[in-house]
């Protein structure tokens, strides 16, 4: 491919393809919230339309995921995992510019979605229109698959992928995201932790009481939660639901060598968490990294009870609640830790403590050595003056399982977050430098996928 023309193009025509993300930024496409769905996905559809991409906007059992395939010149697939929803943008006063009027700054163009995902799908079609633009055609079949829940869980595309996996068959995936550290420096994750969250909950009264009538003659809902909460962990930070390990692949001599070529992080999260000790006495290393991403963990993100306002309130609550998640390594699943969850509240005699399943996505990962993974740690170098760091498993959760298994494709990361890119949070914003770069990147990428054996 003449890349002395793709990148002239790719800058030529920046401002043009900065327009089209801001115009889909412009839709609050919030799944949380269930609103700008329908219209989002119709704009995602236009957008591959106008590059020639067959389109379907396609039925899920929630929001609609958009697909679109366009025939290029090797018989070979690749895959472009997205999403076109995004967070909610609360608290909006913490914005510096109104989160869904996309407002260009110092380089920097700020709105809900602009980095998770909006700009990953329109720098992703910037890199298809430059190609098209100097080969005039693609080098290999691209399909995108564009949903509209992976805020909310992704919790109906699973079941979409496995339906439909004929029609979304490839040979490898470009996951959603990507990012470039504080040095500039791409980073490869191979892999993506589940999780399973739960609310669990106790009710014990039919409403709150005078502590000094009930304090001694009554259950407590509080306690009951704290009590049967202390049973999920002990101090040594072992998770103490029976077998609840037994699934669990512990890290590969690969994984090890991986996790130990990779820069200290320990100053770092003393510095920016200000956190003073480490758990079970880890003190950086190696050793950090993998207890950070490779076990199983289980985390109290919650805790409701009784009165929390300023002052003192004598009462005796008649309800308590508390959100855990269980992000998890494979071979866990969401639906096994359910059933021990369960098994184990009940062996210790909380049958009183009510699970509610609020999400989960089963653990995914690609071999470390996996040639497409290789190819795009490789590929970024040209661009970004260092191959990719390749970390074995990031602690975050996705839909990565159901291609990973349903499709049996690679998946790979590449994109354009940078540290200072706030998704989720007020002034999320991508770098247009980034955005280039991202788009440069793909460009290699299929060049060199297409040409692979
Ligand atoms: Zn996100």
């Amino acid at each position: 491919m003449d890349f002395k023309k793709i990148d002239h193009y790719l800058e030529e025509k920046l401002s043009q393809s900065i327009t089209e993300l801001s115009e889909l930024c412009r839709i609050p496409s919030i799944a949380a919230q269930n609103t700008g769905q329908t219209e989002a996905a119709a704009l995602v559809a236009s957008m591959l339309t106008r590059r020639g991409f067959q389109v379907e906007i396609m039925p899920s059992a929630g929001a609609p995921v958009v697909y679109g395939e366009r025939k290029g010149k090797a018989d070979k697939t690749l895959l472009f995992y997205n999403h076109y929803d995004v967070q909610p943008a609360e608290p909006f006063e913490l914005w510096d510019s109104p989160p869904f009027e996309p407002d260009l700054r110092d380089g920097k163009l700020y709105a809900r979605g602009v980095s998770d995902d909006k700009g990953h799908i329109t720098s992703r079609l910037h890199a298809l229109d430059a190609i098209l633009a100097a080969e005039g055609e693609l080098p290999c079949t691209i399909k995108f698959i564009v949903e509209g829940e992976e805020e909310i869980g992704s919790v109906n595309l699973p079941p979409f992928i496995k339906e439909h996996a004929g029609k979304l068959a490839g040979d490898a995936c470009i996951w959603e995201f990507g990012y470039v550290d504080h040095r500039g420096v791409p980073i490869q994750y191979a892999g993506l932790r589940g999780i399973c969250y739960v609310e669990l909950s106790v009710e014990c009264l039919s409403q709150d009481v005078h502590s000094g009538v009930g304090g001694t003659i009554f259950p407590s809902a509080a306690w009951r939660l704290v009590w049967a909460l202390s049973t999920l962990k002990g101090p040594d930070e072992r998770i103490r639901i029976p077998n609840y390990y037994e699934n669990v692949i512990p890290p590969t001599e690969r994984d090890k060598e991986l996790f130990s070529k990779l820069p200290e992080i320990a100053e770092e999260y003393h510095r920016r968490y200000g956190v003073k000790a480490f758990l079970r006495d880890a003190t950086g290393g190696a050793e950090l990294r993998t207890q950070e991403v490779m076990e199983p963990s289980c985390t109290i993100c919650g805790l409701t009870a009784g009165y929390q306002g300023p002052g003192s309130k004598t009462v005796l609550p008649a309800k308590a609640s508390a959100k855990v998640d269980f992000r998890l390594v494979p071979n866990q699943t969401p639906e096994e830790t359910l059933t021990k969850l369960r098994a184990h509240l009940d062996a210790q005699g909380f049958e009183d403590v009510h699970i509610t399943y609020l999400g989960g996505e089963a653990p995914g990962r690609t071999d470390p050595d996996d040639a497409f993974l290789q190819l795009v740690v490789q590929t970024a170098e040209e661009i970004y003056e260092s191959p990719m760091e390749l970390h074995p498993m990031t602690g975050g959760s996705g839909p990565n399982h159901a291609f990973i298994h349903y499709l049996n494709v690679p998946v790979a990361t590449a994109g354009l977050g940078y540290p200072d890119t706030r998704a989720h949070a007020p002034n999320e914003n991508i770098r247009l430098d980034q955005y280039l770069q991202h788009a440069r990147h793909i460009t290699r990428i299929l060049e060199a996928f297409s040409k692979q054996p």
